[in-house]
């Protein structure tokens, strides 16, 4: 049977609704006050692009969300987005010492979305691009999280930036991959906006390679940022695999974010092969979707799974199934459409491999198959636009993780295309590192990437640079003293 919708437009709404309720004004002033701003905050250094947490809460606390909205906004161009995206509980909020005292650790997250909703809403600008320009021109290939980071980082250095976007719309898995229920595209596409307000341009439906080549930008521009991402989900190389029912799970999910919720079609017995956050999602949003039953495959066991444990917890309270030490070998289709998956059991030798258990086959009555075995890396893509650039083992982008530096000198990178794929917040983080390596690059300065603020920290910056280091363990057994 053909895909088809299954809920009508208002049941959907109310299954895509956001999981994370926005605070209201008095429950983000009591979650700020309870903030123990520490003198040397754990949150900060757990925080991919370093913001000063405890001062943009000691801000809401103070009655000032605007000025809140500026300590993240500067640190962080995504926050509105990160605030709602990001894995708190492994990250800002799972430092807080709060959690240590066996309390609530203060809910980060949400209170940066407090601050960040609080000027979208109003149409404050706190951010402004510096007056003057250096008159360098910078290049940016993606306009993901990692290529917002860094073009808004080199404008407000005073560099001159385009962005280069495939795509009709920008923002990369921001406005095309997060589950539906917990950001809206309207929010990544507003912090768009927000990146472009300070003097970036950004030429979305520009495929580098395609519609522009390389030697054209190097011709026009000093230095490339690449942000390309992760390309389309791996193969699962079984029979019935070009069954018209079988989907990538990103095409899946970028369809809930493009189409009308109500035109989006589905299965209404979905399969989902593959353990990770995007299997996990994919399977969740089956189920909101109207799936009858919706079936993660995973060759290993629970304890492997690399999804977030929140997010399990989420899918099975959404009534997702869980088929562990099972391997997809055949999607049944006789009549051209999906109509089961066969299956076998799996076993892990000592050696820690994979292996079929034979005889065990059998096959479960799905009509979709979403596949979800891990994003492809861009190696072709890579090696075709830049033949001697550095890509590692495992498809990755060599890079110096501070700078953003690759082995070809004016060529600098970050985000999923060169750490194998993270989170939001780490392309966000390492398109802004980059950022300061190339304007180490074209100022001809010793590349002095920004590091986590700390308290301690702060006061140390080197003179003039506004750039900060982190603190020795001495200077802060010192300091204590004090
Ligand atoms: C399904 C899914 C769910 C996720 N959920 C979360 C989550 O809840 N929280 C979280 O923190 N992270 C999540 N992530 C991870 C997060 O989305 C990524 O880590 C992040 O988007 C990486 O940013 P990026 O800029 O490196 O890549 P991308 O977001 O992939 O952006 C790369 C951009 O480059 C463009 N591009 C590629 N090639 C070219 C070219 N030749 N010319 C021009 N443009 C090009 C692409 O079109 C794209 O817009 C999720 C990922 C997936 C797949
Ligand atoms: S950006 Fe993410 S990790 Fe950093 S403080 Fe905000 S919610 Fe926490």
């Amino acid at each position: 049977m053909p895909l088809q919708p299954l809920l009508p437009a208002a049941a959907l709404a109310a299954n895509m609704a956001e999981i994370h309720p926005p605070l209201r004004s008095q429950e983000a002033f009591v979650e700020a006050s309870r903030c123990l701003y520490c003198f040397d905050a754990p949150c900060i250094m757990a925080c991919p692009t370093g913001i000063d947490i405890p001062a943009f809460i000691k801000k809401i606390a103070f009655g000032n969300p605007a000025g809140a909205a500026k300590t993240i906004l500067s640190a962080n161009i995504l926050g509105a987005s990160c605030a709602r995206v990001c894995p708190t509980s492994v990250l800002c909020e799972g430092a807080c010492v709060l959690d240590d005292r066996d309390e609530q650790p203060i809910q980060i997250g949400r209170l940066q979305r407090f601050a960040t909703d609080y000027i979208e809403e109003r149409g404050l600008k706190v951010l402004s691009a510096p007056p003057q320009q250096t008159g360098r021109k910078i290049a940016v290939i993606g306009a993901g999280p990692a290529g917002l980071g860094c073009a808004a980082e080199l404008a407000r250095l005073g560099h001159r930036v385009t962005v280069f976007e495939k795509q009709k719309q920008p923002g990369g898995l921001n406005t095309y991959g997060i589950a539906y229920y917990k950001m809206k595209p309207e929010v990544s596409l507003a912090e768009v906006e927000l990146v472009k307000s300070l003097g970036v341009e950004v030429r979305c439906g520009v495929a580098v390679g395609k519609d522009v080549t390389v030697a054209q930008l190097e011709k026009e521009f000093e230095a490339i940022f690449i942000g390309v991402g992760l390309g389309a989900a791996a193969r699962l190389r079984i029979p019935g695999e070009d069954l018209p029912e079988v989907i990538d799970a990103l095409d899946y999910i970028a369809r809930i974010h493009t189409d009308p919720l109500d035109q989006v079609p589905t299965g209404r017995r979905v399969a989902i092969i593959g353990a990770g956050n995007t299997a996990i999602d994919a399977v969740t949003q089956s189920k909101r979707l109207g799936a009858e039953s919706a079936l993660i495959v995973y060759r290993r066991s629970e304890a492997d799974m690399s999804a977030y444990g929140f997010e399990y917890e989420l899918a099975k309270t959404d009534g997702a199934e869980f088929l562990f030490h099972a391997a997809p070998v055949e999607v049944v289709g006789p009549k051209g459409h999906v109509t089961g998956l066969k299956l076998v059991q799996t076993r892990v030798d000592a050696n820690g491999r994979v292996e079929f258990v034979p005889g065990t086959e059998w096959v479960e009555p799905v009509d979709l198959v979403l596949k979800a075995v891990g994003q492809e890396k861009q190696v072709d893509l890579l090696k075709k636009l830049f033949p001697s650039l550095a890509v590692d083992a495992r498809g990755a982008i060599q890079r110096d993780p501070l700078t953003g530096a690759t082995n070809v000198p004016h060529l600098f990178t970050g985000g999923d295309c060169a750490n194998g794929g993270r989170e939001v917040v780490n392309a966000v983080g390492e398109g802004k590192k980059a950022a300061h390596g190339i304007h180490a690059f074209l100022m001809k300065e010793t590349a002095a990437p920004p590091v986590q603020p700390s308290r301690l920290g702060a006061k140390q910056g080197a003179a003039g640079s506004g750039l900060l280091r982190p603190i020795r363990a001495h200077e802060l057994e010192e300091a204590l003293k004090k």
